[in-house]
């Protein structure tokens, strides 16, 4: 016993002072893609990009609710390298907002009465609508001391009559339809839903599947969505903390 308690006070102290200071992120971390915007006639690789996370419009943008954050995105444009910045800033309001081109529109706060309800404490049933679990892992590893979610007010709760939203992972399978059905009406009103991982945005790997529907947005209203295969617990967290109205900076980057 002694001894954890040695070993406890060499550990010292170990929360992150996040969003006071963005820790630095190891070198094979993939935050936001950054997608080569010069050229204009580019070729996409589909055999690299089989859920169409480039996209060619006028010019070339990529949709982070299908980017599954893999190595063969880097070359899936004949000219130009993707580049996966360091920046894990990614969540946002609106779907459309997640195609980007040269800047994002990351996620605004809630209405202020909505805020006022919410702001200073926000409880969240979690539903895992067919993920494979590292959406899940990602989230549950923001309670752990590192992360500390509750400290900013945020905690998970068992049922959803308890919650004030929704926090989903999955493409949505057709055996869990009804229980996120029922689940969502449960939650008494004025709910939030926030979409977590590129299957919960999009259908993500399983996009078209005959047994799955392709995000939560099929079934019900999204207020936030998250994007990453899986979303680091920063990323999840900054989209908390954006829809609460505690990170009002940069709201476009
Ligand atoms: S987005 Fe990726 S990590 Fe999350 S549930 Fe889907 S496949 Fe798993």
């Amino acid at each position: 016993m002694w001894g954890v308690i040695v070993n406890r006070f060499k550990q010292g102290f170990r929360t992150l002072s996040y969003p006071k200071e963005i820790p630095s992120f190891p070198k094979r971390f993939r935050g936001r893609p950054i997608i080569p915007t010069t050229e204009t006639q580019f070729l996409i690789d589909k055999e690299k990009d089989p859920l169409g996370a480039v996209v060619l419009e006028k010019k070339p943008a990529i949709d982070m609710g299908k980017c599954l954050f893999n190595e063969d995105m880097k070359t899936v444009c004949s000219k130009g390298t993707l580049i996966y910045s360091q920046d894990h800033r990614m969540a946002v309001s609106k779907r459309e907002d997640l195609i980007i081109q040269d800047e994002v529109r990351l996620a605004t706060a809630l209405n202020e009465k909505t805020r006022r309800i919410f702001g200073r404490s926000l409880k969240l049933r979690e539903v895992c609508a067919g993920s494979c679990g590292g959406c899940d892992a990602e989230i549950q590893a923001m309670g752990n001391v590192v992360f500390d979610l509750s400290r900013f007010g945020i905690q998970f709760v068992a049922s959803p009559r308890h919650a004030d939203g929704l926090m989903i992972t999955g493409p949505v399978t057709k055996n869990m339809e009804l229980a996120l059905r029922k689940t969502y009406e449960a939650v008494p009103q004025s709910k939030i839903v926030i979409a977590v991982g590129a299957c919960a945005i999009s259908g993500g790997p399983f996009q078209g599947g005959k047994e799955v529907h392709n995000g939560v947005e099929e079934l019900i209203p999204v207020d936030l969505y998250i994007p990453g295969c899986p979303p680091h617990p920063l990323t999840i967290l900054d989209g908390l903390l954006r829809l609460l109205g505690r990170l009002q900076n940069e709201k476009r980057i």
